[in-house]
């Protein structure tokens, strides 16, 4: 919600509160500070399964879900990303604030405090302390968004544009709560539902959260696509596998 919908692909606005828990949120996820994070995933969007996207999936799948962090980088990709803009993100005091303290706020949020809580609360063995909310959370929640560089650039229907690797993967949307939906998402990246569909029954809790917070005005310019707009672009480019408009 944070990382990806709000400040990657600025596809709603939130107020300062709201933006300070979303960057409480993703030091907690532990995967590099907003400002990194963001900078990889415009150029992934830009330059999708070329030399200059960091986990280009025509290199495989294993390269596209963790080999890509384990490569030195591709020249393309490191020519480009010093052209990328980065001035909104910058301009935004939490982000720059967070990207300022990264190492001792990560360290403290998403290792210190998740060991002390269990081991003073309710004396829980350091160990576990340790190696469940700490090492075995990251594991998951890595392999899970991932996944979706991976198993939704591998796998899935593509009803709304054929001739790209980015898929609808219902098995990841569960998982990363509503990033799965690959294909719309690459053809509609400024939606910030990330799919055609919302809510619990489609698989998309974070649009839900995203509707939550705007309807108590957290969050506002929800930006989307109109149904009409879905359907030209599915019979025109989409692999056949369009069911219709959203209702
Ligand atoms: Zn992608
Ligand atoms: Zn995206």
């Amino acid at each position: 919600m944070g990382a990806h919908r709000l400040w990657a692909h600025r596809s709603f606005k939130a107020t300062f509160p709201l933006r300070a828990v979303l960057v409480l949120f993703q030091t907690i996820s532990l995967q590099q500070h907003i400002h990194e994070w963001t900078q990889n995933h415009r150029i992934h969007h830009k330059y999708s399964e070329t030399d200059a996207d960091p986990h280009n999936a025509k290199r495989g799948l294993f390269f596209s879900h963790i080999g890509w962090m384990m490569y030195e980088k591709h020249p393309e990709f490191t020519s480009k990303i010093q052209r990328m803009d980065m001035k909104d993100i910058e301009n935004d005091c939490l982000v720059m604030w967070q990207k300022k303290h990264y190492l001792s706020l990560a360290l403290l949020v998403s290792f210190i405090i998740p060991t002390l809580v269990p081991w003073l609360c309710w004396g829980e063995h350091l160990l576990n302390a340790v190696m469940v909310p700490a090492f075995l959370r990251c594991l998951v929640l890595y392999h899970i968004t991932w996944s979706v560089n991976s198993l939704a650039h591998w796998t899935g229907g593509k009803p709304y544009e054929k001739n790209i690797y980015p898929s609808q993967n219902a098995v990841v949307a569960f998982l990363a709560m509503g990033e799965g939906w690959h294909n719309y998402h690459h053809v509609f990246p400024w939606d910030y539902k990330t799919s055609e569909f919302g809510g619990f029954t489609n698989i998309n809790f974070t649009t839900l959260i995203i509707k939550l917070c705007s309807k108590v005005g957290l969050a506002y310019d929800l930006k989307t696509v109109t149904p009409e707009m879905i359907e030209k672009r599915a019979r025109r480019t989409g692999d056949g596998t369009y069911k219709g408009p959203s209702k």
